[in-house]
């Protein structure tokens, strides 16, 4: 019979999570097998939320309990509150999303000063103490809120008299004595003696669970898992079944597959004359699952079978919770059990070879997140020390290595065959030779998009950022934390997962997800490998976005072609005017005169034809965005501090322009096309240096496919005056390609007058790493490590704007700029080389808002194309 607020397992599905909870669904599911499941009833979520809300159960509700009671009376022959053969219950709570241990359960209601004989007569002296004590410290502490350690007490003073170790040397005369102790403690904390009607405890207990929803930390759970505070939790009244009755009793729990590896078999704890919070209380040593084999072979045979029914069914691993009383199994749970990253690919991967789901579904099984997870290496954390600091987990991997705080002594050193962390207090552009020399960048101050970030995750380099904690002091060459001090060579390891930082060298394991991408391991080499080129295989084919790579060196474009990058989709190329050539930038920017300037360009172009001609060998046939120079000239002067103590004349004309060119705000001035607006012939030299690097490809017999972008565009007309520019350069180069000029969508304004800008846009690419910081007001280099976190911790941010694109602000503009864009250029390509190209749930954002493309750094691929392939998936039917 159906009625509203409690549903017979026997009337529900495990469709009805919303309703019934996760638990009630899956018992209801299994109750529809045949499995042997205790006869029960779910009181629904929904008579929880009318409780929360108006403090009073629904009117119906009680009448609607009792008649699904006498059901299960009548289904299991013995009476709630019989004194000669009574039924207990089970009063547990579960709602649509599991929160593991963070609500209530009663066991064994219905046992009193007059049953407890009853129960005792059926199954033992010892049992029924055992039970009713139980009962007294379940319902005390859940119902009445006594504290559990009053309980506990009792008992450890009680064993402390007879001299007994453990709970099983208790004798029966013991337990009855205990249950005389806990009434004592109930009356005491309560005024009142514990309750001897069955039905008030039940009722007590269900009202219990209710109000166990909104306990503190069921709430901060829920916070930190993103659970709705709203659903409220459903309760599951189920018939008693005993694990504790005996030797030919017990209690377990299994899984279909092993949820570490995926490896398919039994596994699971056995634990005979127990109940089933005695295995989760670790009382006594569980025993291998297949133990039970020759415990109870009929049982374990069963079990087998249902393991393979559950596993037909949910078409995926199943967890169980079962109970044996008197050689018969009994089922009391059953959900899709949690897993590892690496057994969520096998397991998809494997279910797809025995024809139970289909690659759609395995693709759905799998996300972005655990992909990554498996791509780095990890630390061996057993026996680490405690960590010295934390800090913005910003680049993962494990890295361990000699800490050093220069960049040439970081190159010097790695040079000498030695592992490398750099350490400094923030990285800038010239710091780009030690980073690549070191396995692991480690800052004091910066977040996820700060210099040492971005370029760590381009590089795949471990990097931990915004270590508040430590004092780097880079001209002494040591850093301190706390009482800790770390000298240049002493070995340190961080780890780029956790953002932790550790004295000394630990162990570490490669990542064979890598080694496969690299082409160092095939797809046969192990299941892992396997499932998931199979899986990234089905993204593929399935994925409408293209998935390009964030890519400025020819060696990066070449990794990132191993990857599976269609192209480049953003080559940065302020690095290229780094190193010997700083020279020639400070000549650029001391010149007194255009013929000064134009010398200095002259030579930086055959250097920057050098750059590219490189990268468009390593991507030969596939587009290759070339943005031309975006930060601020200044950047590449050395810091005010090293000039204050200015000694040659050369020196002094430095200070004098990094002081002229000082700004307030540097994100917000000199920048991109502003600059080479600013510095005539600067943005000529590199169209320039592009098209006459494809020209020569193009001799060599290669298929360079550049393209040249506009950072930093606010108006039309900035970019057109650089179009204009680029083609006049462009046409005067003979033999080269065609070659398409586009903007990034990076300003604000340049989002809101993208029709206009389309107008001179062979492309757009969205840098959303400024658009995000400009939309927001938010300094990407500083937020995330001063007030971001508070925000976090309060709310305002469910997760940073800087690592997964602020939908209904900044995704917006997007939008906006890619309809607009669109309606002035049909056809207009759309991409995105920001740090959000390669987040997962960003790059779902992006194929609903049409863009053709992401692109990403090199090691954010798989995970790319993975997540491309799962966005384009049709919903699940
Ligand atoms: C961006 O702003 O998103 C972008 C890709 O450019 P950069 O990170 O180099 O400023
Ligand atoms: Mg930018």
């Amino acid at each position: 019979m159906r009625t509203n607020y409690v549903y017979d397992f026997a009337d529900g599905d495990m469709d009805m999570k919303d309703l019934l909870g996760g638990k009630g669904a899956n018992l209801a599911e299994m109750t529809r097998l045949g499995l042997p499941v205790p006869p029960g009833f779910t009181i629904t979520t929904e008579a929880c939320r009318f409780y929360l809300e108006r403090g009073t159960t629904p009117p119906e509700l009680d009448a609607e309990v009792d008649l699904h009671l006498r059901r299960v009376e009548q289904a299991i022959g013995r009476r709630l509150g019989d004194p000669g053969d009574p039924l207990l219950v089970s009063v547990r709570s579960g709602g649509r999303f599991s929160m593991p241990g963070m609500m209530e359960t009663v066991l064994d209601i219905g046992l009193t000063d007059v049953t407890v004989a009853g129960l005792a007569a059926h199954g033992g002296e010892r049992f029924a103490w055992d039970c009713y004590r139980r009962l007294i410290s379940m319902y005390g502490s859940t119902v009445t809120g006594i504290p559990g350690t009053e309980f506990e007490g009792a008992l450890e003073a009680l064993r402390r008299e007879r001299g007994v170790a453990t709970d099983p040397e208790l004798s029966a005369a013991d337990l009855r004595e205990l249950v005389g102790a806990y009434k004592k403690i109930f009356h005491a904390h309560t005024g009142t003696d514990f309750p001897q009607d069955p039905a008030e405890q039940l009722r007590d207990a269900v009202l219990a669970v209710f109000r166990s929803w909104n306990t503190e930390r069921a709430r901060v759970y829920r916070n930190a898992e993103h659970i709705p505070d709203d659903l409220g939790t459903a309760v599951n009244v189920m018939a008693m079944v005993y694990g504790n009755r005996g030797t030919r009793c017990g209690t377990g729990v299994a899984f279909t597959r092993d949820p570490a590896t995926g490896a398919r078999g039994v596994y699971g704890d056995y634990l005979p004359n127990a109940q089933g919070e005695d295995v989760v209380a670790g009382i006594r040593d569980a025993l291998p699952l297949q133990e039970l084999e020759r415990l109870d072979g009929a049982c374990y045979a069963r079990l087998v079978e249902i393991m393979g029914v559950l596993e037909r069914r949910y078409r995926d691993l199943c967890d169980i919770e079962f109970t044996i009383e008197d050689g018969r199994l009994w089922m009391l749970q059953t959900r899709v059990g949690k897993r590892t990253a690496a057994a969520a690919f096998i397991i998809a991967a494997q279910l797809v070879d025995e024809g139970v789901i289909d690659l759609d579904q395995a693709l759905r099984r799998v996300d972005g997140a655990a992909l990554a997870q498996l791509m780095f290496p990890r630390f061996d954390l057993e026996g680490a020390p405690e960590p010295i600091a934390t800090g913005v987990a910003a680049s993962p991997g494990a890295a361990s290595g000699r800490a050093v705080f220069d960049s040439h002594r970081a190159v010097e050193a790695a040079g000498r065959g030695e592992p490398v962390i750099l350490v400094r207090r923030e990285t800038n552009p010239d710091d780009l030779p030690g980073m690549l020399a070191a396995r692991g960048i480690l800052t004091s101050r910066g977040g996820k998009t700060s210099h040492a970030a971005v370029v760590a995750r381009g590089m795949g380099r471990t990097c931990v950022c915004g270590a508040a904690e430590l004092d780097v002091d880079t001209a002494g060459g040591l850093l301190r934390s706390g009482p800790v001090t770390v000298r240049e060579g002493d070995m340190i390891s961080v780890d780029g997962i956790t953002g932790k930082v550790y004295l000394g060298e630990l162990p570490v394991t490669p990542s064979p997800v890598v080694r496969y991408f690299e082409g160092d391991l095939d797809a046969a080499a192990g299941p892992l490998v396997h499932a998931v080129s199979r899986l990234v295989a089905h993204a593929d084919a399935t994925r409408r976005l293209d998935v390009q790579a964030n890519a400025d060196t020819p060696e990066d474009a070449a990794r990132a072609r191993g990857f599976g990058a269609a192209g480049v989709g953003l080559c940065r190329t302020e690095h290229m005017f780094l190193g010997e050539r700083r020279v020639l930038v400070e000549r650029l920017i001391l010149a007194e005169s255009e013929e000064e300037v134009a010398a200095a360009l002259a030579e930086l172009l055959p250097l920057q034809r050098e750059d590219f001609t490189g990268i468009l060998a390593a991507m030969d046939g596939l587009p290759v965005t070339i943005r031309l120079i975006d930060p601020p000239l200044h950047e590449f002067l050395p810091p005010l501090e090293e000039l204050l103590a200015a000694s040659t004349d050369r020196d002094r004309a430095l200070l004098a322009a990094v002081r002229r060119m000082h700004e307030s705000n540097p994100m917000l001035g000199l920048r991109g096309v502003r600059l080479g607006l600013a510095v005539p012939g600067l943005f000529a030299m590199q169209v320039r240096a592009i098209g006459e690097a494809a020209a020569a490809r193009v001799r060599e017999g290669g298929d360079p496919r550049p393209e040249i972008m506009v950072p930093l565009v606010g108006d039309v007309r900035e970019l057109a005056l650089v179009r204009a520019e680029a083609e006049r350069v462009l046409a005067g180069i003979p033999g080269a390609p065609p070659i398409p000029v586009g903007t990034m969508i990076e300003v604000p304004r340049a989002a809101l007058t993208a029709g206009d800008i389309a107008a001179e846009a062979e492309f757009f690419s969205f840098g959303t790493n400024d658009l995000t910081q400009m939309a927001w007001g938010l300094s990407r280099d500083d937020a995330e490590s001063s007030f971001l976190p508070q925000y976090l911790r309060l709310g305002v941010f469910a997760t940073s704007p800087f690592e997964s694109i602020d939908e209904r602000g900044v995704g917006r503009l997007v939008e906006l700029a890619v309809q607009e864009g669109r309606a002035a250029r049909p056809g207009l390509r759309v991409g995105v080389c920001g740090e959000h190209g390669g987040d997962p749930a960003s790059i779902h954002f992006f194929h609903r808002a049409g863009l053709d493309y992401v692109s990403c750094s090199p090691y954010r691929l798989p995970v790319a194309r993975l997540e491309a392939g799962r966005a384009a998936l049709p919903p699940a039917g």
